[in-house]
């Protein structure tokens, strides 16, 4: 077997964006026709250091279909509430996987921690058209819960995929997922195989290290915050120098190839399922899921 180190193709400044009620966010990429990170649609990272931006609203409720949304915190929280019935709170080092399907309406408020941060990531991940309209489902997950995989100078925890022997918690999702929380100490090295054809990106918001390290030990510099995005191959290295750790998400995912079409929360196949998503608001019939 031949054997191709994944190389840095690109790197993405994250843009400010306001959404929901006021809330500032970092967007790395959102939803798009061309859909460049097939499966992967979005990817936000909201953090808030500063006290004197006020009460954090949030994102009251709203309606999603054709997609997951994937809320992981690191600082702060994120009160949740849903059209099933469902309300709960998505604490540091938690995480929600909602497959929304067919709808769901939920609201999502970020409250800060005792430090008076709230920090945390939300990624949308596509499902293919025969999931689209499935039934809207969840798999949370506490801090205490995720698979947290500690080896010399490493420390990953592992949200959906395999690392290192073992499995993150979150099953049954069409992407076949790799979504993990990665800690390099100085001076050190990270290596993972991803199948080739899959989509990998990877979300330094900590630090600094070289990405896509080749064979002849060539590599990307890249320092927080910073979007990467990574050509196919086999295997992915990372490499931290003598005085900087790195923290990054690394996402990998396998691409549907499916037309995209995107409208706000909604995303599906094609302009007649948008206008299917109105028709059922009109209806009265999105999100009526029996509780
Ligand atoms: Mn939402």
């Amino acid at each position: 077997m031949s054997h191709t180190p994944r190389k840095v193709t690109e790197i993405i400044e994250p843009q400010y964006v306001i959404e929901g009620a006021d809330v500032l966010l970092r967007r790395s990429f959102g939803p798009s026709r061309a859909n460049p990170f097939d499966p992967f649609l979005l990817f936000d990272h909201f953090a808030f250091n500063n006290p004197i931006e006020g009460p954090i609203v949030g994102f009251p409720n709203h309606p999603h279909r054709g997609i997951e949304t994937v809320t992981y915190m690191l600082e702060g929280n994120v009160r949740h509430r849903d059209s099933l019935g469902n309300t709960g709170v998505i604490g540091p080092g938690a995480v929600q996987w909602m497959t929304s399907g067919r709808g769901i309406m939920h609201e999502e408020l970020p409250k800060r921690g005792p430090n008076g941060r709230v920090n945390g990531f939300q990624l949308w991940v596509n499902l293919p058209a025969a999931q689209k309209m499935s039934p809207p489902r969840y798999q949370e997950f506490s801090a205490g819960e995720i698979v947290e995989i500690e080896q010399p100078s490493i420390t990953t925890r592992l949200v959906a995929g395999d690392f290192a022997g073992k499995t993150g918690l979150t099953t049954d999702i069409a992407a076949q997922p790799l979504y993990m929380d990665v800690i390099l100490e100085p001076g050190s090295e990270f290596h993972h195989d991803i199948p080739r054809g899959h989509t990998a990106i990877a979300y330094v918001f900590e630090g600094a290290a070289l990405f896509g390290v080749d064979d002849n030990n060539d590599g990307e510099f890249v320092d927080a915050v910073k979007m990467v995005v990574l050509g196919d191959g086999d295997s992915l290295r990372v490499q931290t120098g003598a005085s900087k750790h790195v923290r990054f998400m690394l996402i990998a995912g396998q691409p549907f190839g499916e037309p995209v079409v995107p409208y706000g929360p909604f995303v599906m196949n094609t302009e007649a399922e948008i206008r299917q998503v109105f028709e059922d608001i009109r209806n009265g019939t999105f999100a009526k899921e029996p509780v």
